[in-house]
């Protein structure tokens, strides 16, 4: 990590653990009185600073539930979520990123990535370096004028990505990013997720319901079992991480080994 990604006060405050998560005898419900729904666990999960977690498991399972508890937007109704240590805070202790990007279209990309940078209290004149490095990261070169209107679906995510990494939290939460995007796309951002969580060394918890993006991303999966969501599988993916080929490794015998064992997993966890 480059001594300019550790130098807003948010990132220094939780820097100590890099986004470390603890989530204990965690459930959540939803409503209140005879309307509630019990939406995930409970569930015990601890993740490592520099771990990239995925989260697998049928829709309804509670797998966003269970991020929005780490991202500090629920409250559980019983159990704890820390966070580096503390109790997770809306907006500063993770960056976010959802399925549909969430941007404002009728500013640039550059608005858009500004704002985020103003957002984490970076000083202004820092703004073009950060946003250069931003930009480069996910490949945007070159679109900083273009509203986000203009810009393709895969190119609208990568901002919502570079958004995310603006903020500069250890802990980043991404809920099925890929999910609206065609399969090339979705190939080439996984692969950019992939290294940029290597290079940056954050804390990463993905969720999807595809065994094969799991496989290909996390360093270690957790899938859920069907609702109200509790830890079926915990499975470490010793699979090579960083600057690797990704059409040799998508294509490896390890790799097919894996996803199948993965989309059984699912399956039998959705069926029980
Ligand atoms: P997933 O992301 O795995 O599809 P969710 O976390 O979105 O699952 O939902 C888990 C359960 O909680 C589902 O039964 C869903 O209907 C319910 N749920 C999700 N959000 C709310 C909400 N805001 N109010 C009431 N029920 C909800
Ligand atoms: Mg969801």
């Amino acid at each position: 990590m480059s001594s300019s990604e550790t130098t807003t006060a948010a990132a220094r405050t939780t820097a100590g653990q890099g986004g470390a998560v603890r989530i204990e005898d965690v459930v959540h419900r939803y409503g209140r009185g005879r309307e509630t729904v019990t939406a995930v666990g409970p569930v015990d999960l601890t993740v490592p600073a520099g771990e990239f977690v995925v989260l697998v498991g049928a829709s309804g399972c509670g797998k966003s539930t269970l991020l929005r508890l780490i991202a500090g937007f629920e409250q559980p109704t019983h159990g704890s979520v820390r966070v580096s240590g503390a109790a997770p805070h809306p907006g500063s202790s993770a960056g976010v990123v959802f399925q549909t990007p969430r941007l404002f279209p009728w500013r640039t990309v550059r608005g858009n990535i500004d704002l985020a940078l103003r957002y984490a209290g970076v000083d202004r004149v820092r703004w073009p370096e950060h946003r250069e490095r931003l930009l480069a990261r996910v490949g945007l070169e070159g679109t900083e004028k273009r509203r986000t209107w203009e810009i393709s679906g895969g190119q609208q995510q990568r901002v919502a990505i570079a958004r995310a990494l603006a903020a500069e939290r250890p802990l980043l939460l991404l809920d099925e990013p890929f999910a609206a995007l065609d399969a090339l796309t979705r190939e080439r951002l996984q692969e950019d997720v992939r290294l940029v969580a290597a290079q940056t060394g954050r804390t990463t918890v993905f969720v999807t319901h595809s065994a094969e993006e799991a496989v290909f991303l996390g360093s270690r999966i957790v899938v859920l079992t069907k609702g109200p969501g509790t830890v079926a599988l915990d499975l470490p993916i010793d699979l090579p991480r960083g600057d690797v080929d990704a059409e040799e490794l998508r294509t490896s015998r390890e790799f097919a080994e894996l996803r199948a064992r993965v989309a059984h997993a699912v399956k039998s966890a959705a069926a029980d």
